[in-house]
């Protein structure tokens, strides 16, 4: 078995050369009709979709299939993300993922429960060797669920090739009915630069969309002059889904030239996060709407342009008419045209860009520091995508890091010095951004070094010095204390925390760590006694829950069971 997979590995190199996927390889995961409520690729906050999210008919447990031979490489639990995921990887190279489940198949969940009970830990990471856990096409593996930051029951699905990029599934023949046309919902003229304008300003412009009978676009005459990018907002549809995903392909056309061709075949984990400069992302943190630039901005590194010409910006000249096309595809190659009539015209004046100054300017490549008394803000080299004057204020222990508005490619270090804080309460103290119109303090996952507190955190905005002194809550959901079990399932607890949040919990009977699976979303701790380790008549439970910043809390409780 072992000599087959090295085999087989060495002849999938050359395949993946000429990127050719096989398309009767892999089976369907489930064994339902596969609707999808996420297509590949589609625009997620701070990513890219890695995969396809298959609707789960509202339920969780259902049966998830082997897509097809292989051994299990990975498992890894997770109270956020995946939540309990499942890797397979197959002889051809390829790996098949499966997230978001319940449970696993009685042969893994019990290969993963030991690991657990060695660990005391709810949370694990494994990686089998090849003939730990070897399963066959069609196999059932797990059952689908709605653990980690699964918002519903879906089974997330995903295929990544031996260097670990995400591949569009659908690329493998897998069917999925779509005869709808892609939509496009928003587009915009951005002059690229100060001698450029469109409709006599500076600004971007939006543009007002006609819809055209057969599902095609047009917009308004506008008038221009210079160097013009676009950009749109755009889904797609598909035949059994009320929903809307992602397109699978956006190209643009000038004067019959092709100026950019958006691919979303293939992408990997480590240029994700540049969605952010994909998107018009001040647009999207204002107006909740992501367009999607039809042109490549400076330091922008993602693989998906499969073509583009002049980064896919055009130059209109004075005293011409030309024409700029988009056109939408989804993977069924349903296209949807959008026609922009433009007429060239030069002004003498325009109405110039509204700009912030500030006296903090921030050079993109370059490492910027801002120090005010006991607070430092250092950001590295390479944290932001372009020069700009930032927004800094501080009052008191309320730091003001411009807005949200400016994406960042890594994470800054914000320092506080408490060393003049000589209340109780100091050792409760934590950093938090402050969100909402009500200010509503967020925990930012702050360290201690002595007097020192700071955090790490990829988002801009309002910083401030919050305590907790609040203590977790703890109770039991589905029994009482001194009760008879007997007949219970399940043993269930809620657990929450105002402040800080939850940091650790720990649960014991008469002793002994219990496995108790908590999920954020219902704030609940549940442990399956199916895991036989309670085995006396009298038991004491006793769960300990700490916060974010020390303060913990002990639940105890005495319940029987035969
Ligand atoms: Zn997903």
């Amino acid at each position: 078995m072992r000599f087959t997979f090295a085999f087989l590995f060495f002849i999938s190199a050359s395949i993946f050369a000429q990127d050719y996927y096989p398309k009767d390889y892999f089976g369907n995961p489930l064994d339902v009709t596969l609707v999808l409520s996420g297509t590949f690729a589609e625009l997620r906050p701070n990513h890219f979709h890695s995969g396809l999210d298959i609707k789960t008919q509202q339920r969780t447990g259902l049966k998830v299939y082997a897509a097809a031979s292989g051994y299990v490489s990975r498992i890894k639990i997770s109270h956020y993300g995946y939540g309990k995921a499942l890797y397979i990887t197959h002889p051809n190279g390829y790996t098949t993922v499966y997230a978001h489940l319940s449970k696993f198949s009685p042969e893994i969940e019990a290969f993963i429960k030991k690991l657990q009970y060695e660990k005391e830990s709810f949370e694990v990471e494994v990686f089998p060797n090849t003939e730990d856990l070897i399963v066959e096409k069609g196999e059932i593996v797990a059952y689908s669920g709605n653990t980690g930051g699964s918002g519903g029951p879906h089974l997330h699905f995903e295929i990544r090739d031996n260097a670990e990029r995400p591949i569009n599934p659908l690329l493998f023949g897998i069917d999925i009915k779509d005869t709808t046309l892609p939509v496009i919902k928003e587009v915009y003229a951005y002059p690229m630069d100060n001698n450029s304008y469109v409709n006599k300003s500076n600004e971007k412009q939006k543009l007002r969309l006609i819809k055209l009978p057969n599902g095609d676009y047009t917009v308004e005459h506008i008038e221009a002059y210079g160097k013009i990018g676009f950009a749109i907002e755009s889904n797609d549809r598909q035949d059994l889904a009320y929903n809307n995903n992602g397109v699978y392909n956006i190209q643009s056309f000038f004067n019959g030239n092709q100026k950019i061709d958006i691919d979303f075949q293939r992408f990997s984990f480590d240029e994700t996060r540049h969605l952010n400069r994909f998107i018009d992302y001040g647009h999207y943190k204002t107006k909740n709407e992501r367009l999607q630039k039809l042109f490549i901005d400076s330091n922008n590194p993602l693989s998906l342009y499969k073509n583009s010409d002049n980064r896919g910006i055009i130059t209109v000249e004075d005293s011409t008419s030309s024409v700029y096309k988009v056109a939408v595809k989804d993977f069924m190659n349903n296209t949807a045209w959008l026609t922009i009539n433009i007429e060239g015209k030069k002004e003498a004046k325009v109405k110039a860009k509204d700009s912030f100054a500030s006296s903090y300017y921030i050079y993109a490549n370059k490492a910027n520091e801002l120090l005010h008394k006991n607070v430092s803000v250092e950001f590295y080299q390479d944290t932001f995508y372009e020069d700009f004057y930032m927004d800094f204020a501080i009052s008191n222990d309320t730091i003001k890091l411009h807005d949200d508005s400016i994406p960042l490619k890594k994470s800054f270090k914000l320092s506080y010095n408490i060393s003049n804080f000589n209340t109780p309460d100091a050792d409760k103290l934590y950093i938090a951004r402050l969100v909402g119109y009500k200010n509503y303090p967020w925990y930012s996952n702050t360290k201690r070094e002595g007097n020192l507190l700071y955090t790490h955190t990829k988002i801009l905005g309002t910083y401030a010095l919050v305590a907790d002194t609040v203590n977790p809550s703890i109770r039991p959901i589905n029994f009482k204390d001194g009760q008879w079990l007997s007949k219970y399932r399940y043993l269930k607890l809620k657990i929450d925390d105002e402040g800080s949040g939850i940091s650790s919990y720990r649960a014991t009977v008469n002793g002994q760590w219990i496995l108790m699976e908590y999920d954020y979303k219902t704030k609940t701790i549940t442990h399956d006694f199916n895991d036989n380790i309670v085995s006396e008549t009298k038991n004491n439970l006793k769960v300990i829950v700490t916060d974010n910043v020390g303060n913990n809390s002990t639940f105890e409780a005495t319940f029987y069971r035969k």
